[in-house]
Order: C-alpha cells, then structure tokens, then sequence
C-alpha cells in the first residue's frame, strides 16, 4: 500500500488557472473507445446504429459536445513494430471521421479550437492514444503524436511498458515510472499533451504527479474506497491528482462502480462524483464514460443519448448549477488550458 502526503503535490501556479466560463452548456466525456470500434469496422461511428454505446447522431441527442477519442492500441492483437504505426493510422481515421461530418463534429487541438467548435453547435472532438506502448520505447514518437493532433496520452493500459507499471500488471517491473517515462511526462509538458494516469498502478500515478509541471487527467476511472479494485483510484490518489489541479473522469463500466456489477447503475455514478467532491471539492470530478470500451449497458445510463440523467441527478442530489457545469466540462477545460499555456 502506497502511504502519501497529498500535500505534497500541491503547486501554486496550478491554482492560478481560473476555472473559466461558458455561455453555454458543456458536456465533456473524457474517454471512448468508440475510434477503435470504427477502425476495426465493428461499427460506424458517423451513422446511428444501435451497436455498442456511441456514435455521432447520438451524441447529439444526448447533448455531448466535447468528447475525446482514444485510439486503443491492443498490445496483444498488434505485435510491437506496429503500434505507433496502428496509433498513426487512427489519428488518420478520425481526421477521415471529422472531415465526413462537418456539420456535427470538428477536430480540435486547442481550447480554443474546443471552445470555438462547441460555440458553433458542433462536437469538439479531441484525440487520444491508449497505452504508451504506442510510443515504442521512442521519445520522437511522442512528437509525432502531437503533430498528427494527439492531445491525450493515457501512459499505459492494462500492459505495463517502457514508461511505467500498469495497475493490472502485479509484477510491477519499475516500481512506478521508469526513468523514459519521466522523460516523456516532461516532454509531454512541454508539447501540450495532457497525461492521462488511467490504469497506471499506484507508484505509476504518484510518480506521474510527482514530475508533470501540468495538471492530469484520469480519463476514465472509478473509486478504490467505493469498489475495492486496482484499477481504480485511492482516497490518496484522488486527493493528490485534486492538490496538483487534475481532473477525474468518473468511469460508467458496471464492474468498476459496484459488486455485483449487475446491481450498479447510473446512481453509483452520482455517488462517485459526490466520493469526489467530498474528499477534494467540485472542481476535480468529470466524466469519463469509457463507451464503447466495455461489454453491456449501465443501468439508467444504456447508451450516449441518456446522458441528461447526470446533471438532473446532481440537480436532485443538491448540486449548485455552478458545480454542475464544472463536472460536465469546465474543470476538464482549465485543466487543458494549463496545460496548454505551460507548453507555450
Ligand atoms: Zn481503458
């Protein structure tokens, strides 16, 4: 058990970046793997459909306009040789995806892009690699990424690699992050890529805070206190990801939120966000939804278009339309406008 202060990564200048403002609604989901999906031909994510969780007319219904995409690289169905290649060749097809529906999506690489595209009534659409194992052990790579519009890096997947350990990996071959996967947190920092600390062991996750100059992100997780898993966050790492100005994306897989998963729903969501804002206030809890990443629905919230019931649900539950927006997007904006204004 990983003991910290979570005092420990509190940094001045991070809390000098204003939670900013919208004219209007924001509605952010930190992390799909519907890319993939579409990549592998499983489904087409421009076309209503009723397969998996997502796709772009049905982002609309449900009010969704700023949403990032991941490019899930499978360690195990690619062999190593080919997962930067395979992560390029996503951002290849999200641009191809973008570029079919103009009208309903735009890809954006600042927050002024993300701002101007979700003005103009359309889904700011941001892209993100899953698992550092796309880097190839090659820092370059990481360089290639920014250039080809990859703002979102999740440092590893249920594999450890070059970069550091995975929470689902218990041999733990680093003891948190190695000293390439230092290298790449700062040259992350420094390009404007946002760290994602999603399925990083627990080392892994405070050594990523204790070398990242920008805020993180936890795109898609859920809360070890509420369901005793690795894969999900401490109290120690929620306070410490809150203390450096992070944000954490409530995850909506069944079996992360509650056991038995078939009795989880969109309320065990609510209470995650309440386990949040309880332990480090309003302004570090997102969404982070993982559609199209996992088998079967959560009840209350089956698919993109339900998800209204999460601020009608913060609203019954007392939440300050103030907090509200911040959960469903201003938090997940300061934090890349920080990171954004440290890169420059
Ligand atoms: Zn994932």
């Amino acid at each position: 058990m990983t003991r910290v202060d979570p005092a420990l990564y509190f940094h001045a200048h991070m809390k000098d970046i204003p939670i900013p403002d919208s004219p209007f609604p924001l509605l952010v989901d930190l992390h799909t793997d519907a890319l993939y999906e579409h990549m592998r031909g499983r489904k087409d994510i421009t076309q209503r459909s009723d397969k998996g969780h997502l796709d772009l007319p049905r982002m609309k219904e449900g009010g969704v306009n700023g949403q990032v995409f991941a490019v899930w690289v499978s360690p195990t169905e690619l062999k190593p040789g080919e997962y930067c290649d395979f992560a390029l060749r996503g951002a290849d097809v999200f641009d191809q995806v973008c570029a079919g529906c103009p009208d309903a999506v735009t890809p954006v690489r600042t927050p002024a892009g993300f701002r101007q595209a979700t003005a103009a009534g359309r889904i700011a659409a941001v892209l993100g690699v899953e698992g550092g194992h796309a880097l190839e052990g090659r820092l370059e790579n990481l360089d290639r990424f920014y250039e080809h519009g990859v703002r979102v890096l999740t440092l590893t997947w249920c594999n450890s690699n070059e970069l550091g350990d995975s929470s689902s990996d218990e041999s733990q071959p680093h003891k948190g992050l190695s000293p390439l996967g230092r290298k790449a947190v700062r040259r992350m920092n420094e390009l404007g890529v946002i760290v994602d600390v999603s399925h990083s062991a627990d080392m892994t996750v405070f050594d990523i805070l204790d070398t990242s100059l920008s805020p993180v992100i936890a795109s898609h997780s859920g809360i070890r206190a509420r369901r005793d898993f690795n894969r999900n966050l401490t109290d120690d790492e929620i306070k410490a990801i809150g203390t450096h100005g992070g944000v954490i994306g409530v995850v909506f897989l069944p079996y992360f939120l509650r056991e038995p998963e078939d009795k989880a729903s969109v309320e065990d969501v609510l209470d995650c966000i309440d386990h949040i804002c309880q332990l480090v206030g309003p302004d570090h809890a997102a969404l982070g939804s993982d559609f199209d990443g996992f088998e079967g629905v959560l009840a209350g919230l089956e698919d993109v278009t339900k998800m209204g019931v999460i601020s009608s649900g913060l609203r019954r539950r007392g939440y300050p339309e103030r907090d509200i927006a911040k959960i469903e997007g201003l938090n997940f904006l300061r934090v890349w406008d920080a990171v954004a204004n440290r890169a420059a």
